[in-house]
């Protein structure tokens, strides 16, 4: 079985985002960054049906020369072998950009399954795997928890609201996973070093058949209008208790229109 695995630098999880004032961009040089979370579960769920069946996992990313960090990090948890697509010219893509690069990269893989996050976390927007599934018109299986492959068809538990459906679609298909479907391994000092030895094959826009005005900022459909800052939070109120706090705490909520 062929598994591509999705995967993106994103700036350090536990930090806030910088965004550039002037681009509005998200800051990706000179600050912390890591392998998105959100990816070690999809790259974790290839690892462990790879491991069942026998196969193969390309990791795919469109980032910034630093990316490689991230991917080879996920080389070290033990996929095989990773496309990185790297371009000036992509920088300032909109989703459905990404998704059209991802989706001609993953394609010279052929792959029975892609596997996706449900979103990065950086600009969360989420609609870059259901991108890429169209791109390809193949199905798309979302918030998996449980994922198993058998005779040609993916199933999932996909989590909803106070329990999960079961949902299964014929391969090739993708499948975004959420961080209920396992525990993601840390990379052992082998895979580490084994990480440093396994291909990656890096292309340019231009390598997949796209044109510089068709992507990044020139080929954006959409816009970053503005950026604000959360407001700060205000101090709350206190209700000291003299006897009579239950009321004061009603009227409170009275006029906040809470009761
Ligand atoms: C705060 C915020 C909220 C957003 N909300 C939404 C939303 O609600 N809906 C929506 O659809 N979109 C949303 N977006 C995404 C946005 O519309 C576009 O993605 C945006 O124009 C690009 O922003 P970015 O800061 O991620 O740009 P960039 O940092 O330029 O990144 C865009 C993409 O290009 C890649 N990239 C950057 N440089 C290179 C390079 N040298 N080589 C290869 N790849 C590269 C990045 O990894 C990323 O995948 C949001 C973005 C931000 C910052």
């Amino acid at each position: 079985m062929k598994i591509v695995v999705c995967v993106k630098q994103v700036p350090i999880t536990t930090g806030t985002n910088k965004i550039d004032p002037n681009t509005l961009r998200i800051v990706r040089e000179g600050v912390d960054a890591e392998l998105d979370p959100a990816d070690e579960y999809g790259i974790e769920a290839a690892l462990q049906l790879i491991e069942a069946q026998g196969g193969e996992i390309t990791l795919v990313s469109m980032g910034p020369d630093r990316a490689i960090e991230a991917i080879r990090r996920g080389l070290a948890m033990g996929a095989d072998k990773a496309i990185h697509i790297s371009d000036p010219a992509l920088s300032g893509s909109d989703a459905l950009t990404t998704a059209r690069i991802l989706a001609a990269a993953i394609k010279r893989v052929n792959p029975d399954l892609v596997i996706c996050a449900t979103e990065s976390s950086d600009a969360y927007t989420g609609i870059v795997p259901a991108g890429i599934a169209q791109l390809l018109d193949i199905p798309q299986l979302t918030f998996a928890k449980k994922l198993t492959v058998e005779n040609g068809k993916a199933t999932i538990q996909r989590q909803i609201e106070g329990g999960y459906q079961t949902v299964e679609a014929s391969l090739p298909a993708l499948v975004t996973v959420t961080g209920s479907i396992n525990e993601p391994r840390y990379p052992a000092l082998k895979g580490i070093m084994q990480a440093k030895k396994k291909p990656v094959e890096t292309l340019t826009a231009a390598d997949l058949g796209f044109a510089t005005s068709e992507v990044g900022s020139a080929g954006a459909k959409e816009r970053v209008l503005g950026w604000n800052p959360a407001p700060q939070r205000q101090a709350g109120v206190l209700i000291k208790d003299d006897g009579n706090a239950a009321v004061a705490i009603a009227d409170y909520l009275q006029k906040l229109k809470v009761i």
